[in-house]
């Protein structure tokens, strides 16, 4: 099965603007940005989608969600805050089928919809 284009970012395959990574994840910029600051936080596990996730990924859920939460702090964007953002499925307009939290500030958000 061809690999998603996450799984060659994460591997190194493809090139990314890589700002924070570990074993288990990877966090890079967005190459179309919403926002002033718009970060993907991607596990290397793939995972399709929120809802293939099981009891198992519970920890690397956890991880991901802490990892947005470091990230956002060493961009700089703790304090004037940000938005933490996961599509799931067509009406949620979900383009990358591989797991990924957006982390988005550096400006004033609108209302979600
Ligand atoms: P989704 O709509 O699936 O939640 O978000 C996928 C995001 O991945 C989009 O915001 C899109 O701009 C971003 N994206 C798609 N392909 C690439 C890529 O090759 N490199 C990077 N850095 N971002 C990508």
């Amino acid at each position: 099965m061809e690999k998603d284009i996450f799984c060659r970012i994460a591997s190194g395959e493809i090139p990314a603007d890589i700002v924070y990574e570990d074993d288990e994840l990877v966090a890079f910029k967005d190459v179309r940005p919403q926002a002033p600051i718009h970060i993907l936080i991607v596990p290397r596990k793939h995972i399709s989608k929120l809802d293939d996730a099981t009891a198992e990924d519970a920890e690397l859920l956890g991880r991901l969600m802490l990892t947005a939460i470091k990230v956002a702090r060493l961009i700089g964007i703790a304090e004037s805050g940000y938005r933490v953002i996961a599509n799931n499925g067509p009406d949620a307009g979900q383009e990358v089928y591989h797991i990924h939290f957006h982390v988005l500030g550096g400006r004033r958000l609108g209302p979600l919809g």
